[in-house]
């Protein structure tokens, strides 16, 4: 855990999130500023700024869940993010995954899908 880490907080408990999925090793939940309806986070609990710091048997949950929350969703495109740095657009300091569903392809599945 890193003390200022908002991603170990909401590990913690100490700041609240839509959790989708959570175990030992691993925690999923929505993004907080989706891109699109069932914008999704997968973490390692393990801190780690970038995918090449967290010990491998800390990671092989993340695509797995990655896909049961795919599939969980109904959609049949989406993509899977994982920026490592700030040239490549990492925010937030704590390795994850971004599940990002492509609405247009998700209409009609009855959850709600926004126009955007
Ligand atoms: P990055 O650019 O680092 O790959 O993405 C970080 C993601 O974390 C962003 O999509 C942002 O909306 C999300 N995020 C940042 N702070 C919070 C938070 O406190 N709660 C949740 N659920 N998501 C957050």
């Amino acid at each position: 855990m890193a003390a200022n880490c908002i991603f170990c907080k909401i590990i913690k408990g100490d700041i609240p999130s839509m959790k989708l999925f959570e175990s030992e090793k691993t925690l999923a939940f929505l993004d907080i500023n989706p891109l699109s309806y069932g914008h999704a986070l997968i973490i390692p609990k393990h801190h780690g700024a970038k995918l090449h710091e967290i010990p491998p048997e800390h990671l092989t949950e993340l695509l797995p869940v990655a896909s049961r929350i795919a599939s969980a969703l109904g959609c049949e495109n989406y993509n899977i993010l994982q920026n490592n740095g700030r040239l490549a657009h990492q925010e937030v300091d704590h390795v994850h995954f971004h599940v990002i569903p492509k609405p247009n392809e998700t209409e009609g599945l009855g959850i709600g899908w926004p126009q955007q």
